[in-house]
């Protein structure tokens, strides 16, 4: 509740965001208020003082979100002004008197102008627990997918919640016992809770895949789909933005994980396993797609999973090139080689862990409200452009011609 003095018509308060729970790296990114002006119209400045990212698309145009009861009922994105995001002042105290730890805020002013109102601020439109659990019960309602779907559990987390796993298949519970071994897909969002945009994602995935048209039909009946729309559940329910209950983050434990420490991850891995294995009438596995977010990079690209594997690798992502008019295969740069790989998240996720199970694909979509620019990028094409650029472009491009004719 705001607490203006009479006659007041700006506001400005400061604000330190929880680190995620139990980890010691102290990750502060995902953010998530409401305030109430009761009689209060006038401007608003916040401030954020711990945050720890050096470089955001706060940066380039992106706004916190803000959904007002009166005003708006609905997530909006370009509504605030003065939106900052750098190196914070020297010595800038938060409000107890206590320097604020982070070294980067973000900063950004709302008007209020309609009194008694509820105003809600967030990094993204919000994806809870609870969303997913209504929207899967949706879809369990729904005439048209429940022919092709199952939950199942995949396991549950520290926190006991339980991890559904929708298994997606033509006529899956109307033919039960008279479907075919097929290739899976497997398709995983939210390890990391602030990144939202992969619940988003998957969801309109999920829709397409269990809808009436051709397209979803087909792809039903050439493949079995094992979804994961939330691998992080307590990650989520708790606000945070990378890290499990564990205070881990569960993308950085794929090499070997933990029963006790690292649940999900663990029940995942030997899911994949066995269906790679062709065990559960599984042929084996095609793709592996794990959806994120990204905070600093515009449009949406993908990562390849592995270095050494075969340029098939890149025909998920050409193919996704060619069918809409908003992707553009962006041919690789050499100045964005180690930036790429600088990441970790190519060396720790869903590459070299997964050797011998699959070939993998990670998608990253950037926070909207940016440029509208879609791009595709393979971490393989970065690394081999390096020394003969032309040549190998070339040599690759033909490569990934004669895959997708074979396709
Ligand atoms: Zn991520």
């Amino acid at each position: 509740m705001l607490t203006p003095g009479p006659g007041a018509t700006e506001l400005e308060y400061e604000l330190l965001v929880d680190s995620d729970t139990q980890s010691a790296q102290g990750h502060t990114q995902w953010f998530y208020f409401a305030i109430r002006n009761g009689q209060f119209c006038g401007t608003v400045h916040f401030r954020i003082l711990n945050l720890r990212k050096k470089k955001s698309l706060y940066q380039q145009g992106l706004q916190p979100f803000v959904f007002s009861r009166k005003k708006h009922r609905t997530w909006e994105s370009n509504c605030c002004q003065g939106v900052y995001y750098g190196k914070k002042e020297k010595g800038l105290r938060d409000l107890s008197g206590s320097e604020a730890r982070g070294d980067v805020m973000l900063q950004w002013s709302y008007r209020v102008d309609r009194k008694e109102d509820e105003i809600y601020f967030a990094a993204y439109p919000p994806y809870s627990y609870s969303m997913m659990s209504s929207f899967i019960s949706s879809l369990e309602q729904d005439a048209v997918a429940r022919c092709h779907f199952r939950r199942r559990e995949l396991c549950r987390s520290i926190g006991q919640l339980p991890v559904p796993l929708l298994v997606v298949s033509e006529g899956l519970n109307e033919k039960e016992g008279e479907q075919l071994p097929k290739y899976a897909v497997v398709i995983t969002a939210r390890q990391h809770p602030g990144e939202v945009v992969g619940s988003w994602a998957v969801q309109g995935l999920l829709r397409f895949l269990l809808g009436p048209t051709p397209a979803a039909k087909c792809l039903r009946e050439e493949f079995v789909f094992h979804v994961i729309p939330m691998v992080n559940v307590d990650g989520v329910v708790h606000g945070n933005s990378r890290c499990t209950l564990a205070g881990v983050d569960p993308n950085r434990v794929w090499h070997d994980p933990n029963p006790i420490l690292h649940p999900v991850v663990f029940a995942l891995k030997n899911h994949m396993r066995s269906l790679s294995q062709g065990l559960s009438s599984v042929k084996g596995i095609e793709m592996f797609l794990d959806l994120h977010g990204h905070s600093a990079k515009f449009g949406c690209f993908f990562y390849g999973s592995n270095p050494s594997a075969h340029i098939s690798n890149a025909v998920f992502p050409k193919l996704c090139s060619l069918i809409s008019t908003d992707i553009d295969f962006e041919t690789p740069k050499v100045a964005e080689a180690e930036e790429c790989s600088s990441t970790g998240a190519e060396k720790s996720e869903a590459g070299n862990p997964l050797q011998g199970l699959l070939t993998g694909v990670k998608e990253e979509r950037n926070f909207p409200n940016s440029k509208k620019k879609i791009t595709v990028k393979l971490e393989k094409l970065h690394k081999r452009l390096k020394d003969k650029k032309e040549a190998w472009h070339q040599f690759e491009e033909n490569k990934l011609e004669e895959e997708i004719q074979a396709v």
